[in-house]
């Protein structure tokens, strides 16, 4: 189905719902659809399910709303441990904020986050912007000089030849869903600034398994959100309350600490199955979950062995962060700011400045792919002593300074399994056109199954898409 079928078919069935009222599909204590998974993708479908008139169960399996939406209330400066930045064109998004009353606000830029005061630690020297753009020891081509590196890997790789943003799932451009490290080696760049780049990649724990297409995606899809101007945002209070008001709003019941452990696709109906021993039978069921928490989930009859496949090996990514409490700006004893880029274990710091007014009142010291695994591997105690020793070396007044508040790390969270679908190359050659392919009666959504614009909007786009299957079958 077209976007724009999907839309008509919207039309037409608010039209409808409003003249006739629909009598339940199943029977009469089972609701219509059960949604597995209370994260934006799950609650956009439920939402959109039920006002068509469906009687809609959700299934989570957590104590919390908002599965990759995590707003961290009791650290002070209130950060966005998950998805945070809400941009003009996240036309659902914002849409849905609105219809249930939440505001929107600019997101705070904090005075402490300005490009040209970045602190740069690398090999072991900590400098400041302009020091590195001069440095003998910095790699980069003349325009890119005074970049963070991370941010130069999408330069370096050449500009994305997708026509459009859905063009990333099309077939014609899986030619390009190769290594990126091959791309770079090709353009003959050297192994230096190929190390610089790998650190602090977000698409990829290296290189050599960061598709080159899905960096075209990620490009295709800055562009696209460029394209509706406006200022980045958030709600105000937190993003994890737009999820939290979808559940409020919806009649039917969000069922909590609801594990889901088996489906079972019947030709009438489907039945699901939770570690509590409930069982919940639906007409349809919706699935909208991270693909390693499917991994835990016996469906019946099993997948097709390409999507049973995908759910297996597809890579999410890595993002372990500290939360830090300042009991005293350190920094400014230094004359320097916190926002920090380095190749070491601590990688990089964004201060968490929720008035925009320049003091800080917690960091968040943000690690990525390959490096988390360092981490995880400590205990609270011992990631505090070395997390506190590597801050020292770069800021040595920082002793004494910062309180460990909350430590997040995606990739061991039981209920995510990673951060997003990080692609890895010839990945979206081979699944990405099954994930959202119905299994009979069971339909799918989420992140990682959305066509445009990525994050939050791509779930929002996919429980939209999983909603207009269903509502077209009936
Ligand atoms: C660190 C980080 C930064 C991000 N930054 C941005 C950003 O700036 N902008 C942006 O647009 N996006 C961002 N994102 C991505 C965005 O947050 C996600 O794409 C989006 O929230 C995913 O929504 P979802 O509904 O697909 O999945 P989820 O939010 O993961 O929802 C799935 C739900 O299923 C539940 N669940 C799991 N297993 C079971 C089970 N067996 N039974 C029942 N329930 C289960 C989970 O608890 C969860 O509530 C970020 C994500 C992370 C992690």
């Amino acid at each position: 189905m077209t976007d724009l079928q999907r839309r008509n078919l919207l039309k037409t069935g608010a039209a409808i719902v409003g003249a006739t009222s629909f009598r339940p599909l199943w029977a009469a204590q089972d609701p219509d659809v059960v949604v597995l998974g209370a994260g934006l993708a799950g609650l956009n479908a439920a939402r959109l399910l039920e006002q068509f008139g469906l009687q809609v169960r959700v299934l989570e399996a957590s104590d919390r709303i908002g599965g990759r939406l995590l707003t961290l209330d009791d650290v002070p400066g209130r950060p966005e441990a998950g998805g945070s930045q809400i941009g003009a064109a996240y036309a659902r998004v914002v849409d849905t904020a609105r219809q249930l009353g939440l505001q929107l606000e600019t997101s705070a830029r904090s005075p402490l986050l300005k490009d040209e005061s970045m602190v740069y630690f690398i090999n072991g020297k900590r400098l400041t912007r302009d020091a590195w753009t001069r440095s003998a020891d910095n790699p980069f081509p003349e325009a890119l000089r005074g970049m963070p590196p991370d941010r130069a890997l999408a330069r370096l790789a050449g500009s994305s030849p997708l026509k459009n943003i859905a063009a990333w799932a099309d077939p014609i451009n899986f030619q390009f869903d190769v290594p990126v490290s091959g791309e770079l080696k090709a353009r003959g760049l050297s192994a230096t600034v190929v190390h610089l780049l790998e650190v602090n990649n977000g698409y990829g724990e290296t290189l050599a398994d960061t598709s080159l297409l899905n960096l075209y995606y990620v490009q295709t899809n800055i562009g696209e959100v460029m394209k509706i101007k406006g200022p980045v945002q958030n709600v105000v209070g937190g993003n994890q309350r737009l999820p939290q008001a979808m559940a409020k709003a919806l009649k039917g019941e969000v069922r909590m600490k609801s594990r889901v452990t088996a489906v079972n696709v019947g030709a009438k109906g489907v039945m699901v199955q939770c570690a509590d021993g409930s069982q919940h039978k639906a007409r349809f069921v919706v699935c909208a979950l991270p693909l390693p928490t499917m991994r835990n989930i016996h469906f019946l009859p099993g997948l097709p062995d390409r999507h049973a496949e995908a759910v297996q090996q597809l890579a999410y990514g890595q993002v372990t962060q500290f939360h830090l409490e300042v009991l005293k700006p350190f920094w400014e004893a230094e004359g320097l700011s916190p926002y920090l880029w380095s190749d070491g274990p601590i990688e990089r710091i964004f201060p968490q400045d929720e008035k925009g007014n320049g003091k800080a009142e917690s960091l968040t010291v943000w690690i990525n792919g390959a490096g988390t695994a360092g981490w995880d591997a400590l205990t609270d105690a011992d990631a505090q002593d070395r997390l506190m020793n590597e801050l020292t070396r770069v800021y040595p007044s920082s002793r004494g300074a910062v309180r460990l508040a909350r430590r997040v790390a995606w990739q061991q969270s039981a209920l995510a399994g990673g951060t997003w679908a990080n692609w890895r190359p010839g990945q979206i050659s081979r699944y990405a056109q099954v994930l959202g392919v119905p299994h009979g009666r069971l339909h799918f959504a989420g992140e990682h199954t959305g066509r445009a614009i990525r994050g939050m909007e791509a779930a929002m786009e996919s429980g939209e898409r999983a909603a207009t299957e269903i509502l077209g079958l009936l």
